[in-house]
């Protein structure tokens, strides 16, 4: 695979050949939890990280590996390892990257199921998470403490269609000598990527656009073999591994130890491995991103423009509009267009937004995005349900707001079932 071929080219190609044995043009479905080792010596040298090869289906697999090096090849990075689903993937990074007592920083303006992983459940590791307002970057450079081990932001903010100065806030991490994480899910990497603008790790769901067809759950884990693990602040990453007799994994595997790591530990010993089905799905999404992604950004342009101007709507917060306060960070990291992925408030507030919910026939009322089909939800009474009304004011899901995943279907389609639900909703 050329590096220099184009994003469509490598959305096709990278990671695949055809399979030795039959010549099968597709990455089969390799669906096998073990694999038979060639003597007592070579799975010897396999066990201790000295030849790579698979074992075990919770390690590695043909079908996830072959997914794993086209993400990364699609980021522009070094190497990745693939997880269950978006969450298992952020478990895997911030697993690799921290001690009990440690501590991160991470926007307010996340995913409802990140504000409560980063919130709540790994406050129970020892990991603390500091939420920081990231609409000045300086707030990171100013909440760093000397625990302080990684910046997480999204590329694209899940649920407000919020486009962060990633440049500069990559820029604060890299000063403190700790990684920046970005979550580029809903952006994918034909929209957004981060690494050009100085991201050390990338985590996505894949189980959004990048599979695409609502159909699997997935998630990713890519570095950008870049960052300096022996800076002293990672005795993990470069120091003895004790689960490795003493193996120091910087040294050893250099610019893709931390993939190494998260695989070789947090993978090996927390299991939540990407089933190879999920992989071959997901692997048959990526092949159309760009087309995809092209509609989506197109179809919800169009959206966004009429629901702006429809009198019962309050807001539409669409990167993509020139109302938006984000339009110039999205032309700047999002050349591409902002997503398919954005909210609008009713005037009508907390009634208004459940009649409309209740009241669209085309789009599908449910909690996910990145489908084919478009999708509807009023985050605080489903997704962000759990926070309080603080929380939820700052992650821009107060009553009012509505929220959309813009899917392929016919553009004035989608207009009209929100015009009769609007309607609907006196
Ligand atoms: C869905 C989502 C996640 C979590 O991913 P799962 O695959 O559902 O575990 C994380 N971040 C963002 C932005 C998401 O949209």
């Amino acid at each position: 695979m050329k590096a220099d071929f184009g994003f469509e080219t490598k959305a096709i190609h990278a990671g695949a050949r055809p399979e030795a044995v039959t010549g099968a043009r597709v990455t089969p479905i390799f669906q096998t939890s073990s694999y038979v080792f060639d003597d007592a010596e070579a799975a010897a040298s396999l066990f201790n990280l000295h030849n790579f090869g698979h074992i075990y289906s919770r390690l590695s697999n043909p079908t996830v590996a072959v997914l794993e090096e086209r993400i990364a090849a699609l980021e522009g990075g070094r190497a990745a390892v693939a997880a269950a689903s978006g969450h298992a993937a952020q478990f895997l990074a911030f697993f690799t990257l921290l001690e009990p007592g440690d501590v991160f920083l991470a926007s307010r303006n996340l995913y409802g199921g990140t504000l409560t992983q980063f919130g709540l459940s790994f406050k129970k590791l020892g990991w603390t998470c500091r939420f920081v307002d990231q609409s000045d970057p300086e707030n990171f450079r100013r909440a760093l403490t000397e625990r302080c081990k990684a910046i997480f932001i999204e590329s694209l903010a899940n649920p407000g269609g919020i486009v962060g100065d990633l440049e500069a806030i990559a820029k604060i991490a890299q000063d403190a000598g700790i990684p920046l994480v970005v979550d580029n899910t809903l952006a994918t990497p034909f929209l957004c990527r981060p690494m050009e603008w100085g991201a050390d790790i990338i985590c996505h769901s894949t189980t959004k656009f990048l599979a695409g067809h609502g159909n699997s759950l997935g998630g990713v884990v890519v570095e950008s073999g870049r960052f300096n693990w022996a800076n002293g602040k990672f005795p993990a990453l470069a120091g003895p591994e004790p689960a490795y007799h003493g193996l120091d994994f910087f040294e050893n595997f250099g610019d893709f130890a931390f993939t190494t790591k998260a695989r070789a530990v947090a993978l090996r010993d927390f299991g939540p491995a990407l089933a190879p089905m999920n992989a071959f799905l997901t692997l048959t999404g990526i092949e159309t991103l760009p087309l995809r992604m092209e509609r989506h950004v197109a179809n919800a342009l169009a959206v966004a423009r009429f629901l702006e101007s429809q009198p019962k709507v309050a807001w539409v917060s669409y990167a993509g509009l020139d109302s938006s306060p984000y339009r110039a960070a999205a032309q700047k990291y999002l050349p591409r267009g902002a997503g398919a992925v954005f909210t609008f408030g009713l005037n009508g507030g907390y009634a208004a937004g459940i009649k409309l919910v209740e009241s669209v026939r085309l789009f599908s009322h449910l909690a996910n995005v990145g489908d084919t089909r478009s999708l509807i939800l009023h985050p605080a009474s489903t997704t962000h349900r759990q926070l309080t009304d603080e929380q939820r004011l700052a992650a821009g899901a107060g009553p009012e707001v509505v929220r959309l995943s813009v899917g392929l279907e016919t553009a004035q389609d989608l207009i009209d079932d929100l015009a009769q639900a609007l309607s609907a909703a006196e």
